[in-house]
């Protein structure tokens, strides 16, 4: 099993330990405010109250030696640049930063976290793109230009055609990898899968063939 530590259990924080928590993990949640920790003593499986900024009580909790740690300080930029600097220091494999901002994402970088989120700023542009492309449910990029999408077949003139009558992959140069039934059934999409009002498909593809397809669809 791995370990993890989280430290700053503000909204943000405090949900990656629930989430942890909920799945059986083991976190151990720090935080400099007592009525915060408390909060949290019967979800983690260890809540201690401490100053991140203190190196003497991250290397008595052993910081270095989790498998992740999470520095999820908010607006406190100095407290989470030293955090993540020291967590660092002391031996830690990976280093999950959250920043306020895109400058305190290049310093959190610059000081050795190994991934770096922007939680609000994520949450925007996945807003976004939902609201732009309208049967887009999650999606992730790939890279620049490919994503890999979960959409809705909402199109009537859909309802039991193959994926191959539709010719994703020449004319919309995407692949659909899978198909969720409505009855929670899944297919790896194939030629002759039949496709429904109602099933979502999981696609990938360009950025903008997924699009295009979302809004047909
Ligand atoms: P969010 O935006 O995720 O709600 P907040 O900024 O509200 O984040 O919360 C950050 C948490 O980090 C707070 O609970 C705060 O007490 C804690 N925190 C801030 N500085 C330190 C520090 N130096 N050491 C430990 N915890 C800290």
């Amino acid at each position: 099993m791995k370990s993890y530590a989280v430290i700053g259990l503000g909204r943000f924080g405090g949900s990656v330990v629930k989430g942890l928590a909920e799945r059986g993990q083991e976190v151990l949640a720090i935080d400099r405010n007592e009525d915060i920790v408390n909060d949290y003593m019967d979800i983690a499986t260890q809540a201690i109250i401490g100053d991140a900024q203190d190196e003497r009580m991250l290397e008595s909790v052993g910081i270095g030696n989790f498998d992740y740690v999470v520095v999820a300080i908010g607006e406190n930029e100095q407290a989470s640049t030293l955090t993540t600097l020291l967590t660092k220091e002391l031996g830690a494999k990976m280093v999950v930063a959250k920043a306020a901002t895109s400058i305190q994402a290049k310093v959190l970088a610059k000081v050795g976290a190994d991934v770096i989120i922007q939680p609000e700023a994520d949450a925007g542009r996945r807003l976004a793109e939902r609201l732009v492309n309208k049967n887009i449910f999650e999606y992730f990029e790939i890279s620049h230009d490919m994503m890999f999408a979960e959409m809705k077949v909402n199109n009537p003139k859909l309802e039991g055609r193959k994926i191959s009558d539709i010719n994703f992959h020449d004319k919309h140069e995407i692949n659909v990898s899978m198909v969720r039934h409505t009855d929670g059934t899944t297919e790896i999409g194939a030629g002759d899968t039949i496709l429904h009002v109602g099933d979502f498909i999981y696609v990938v593809g360009k950025k903008k063939a997924v699009s295009q397809l979302s809004n047909i669809i």
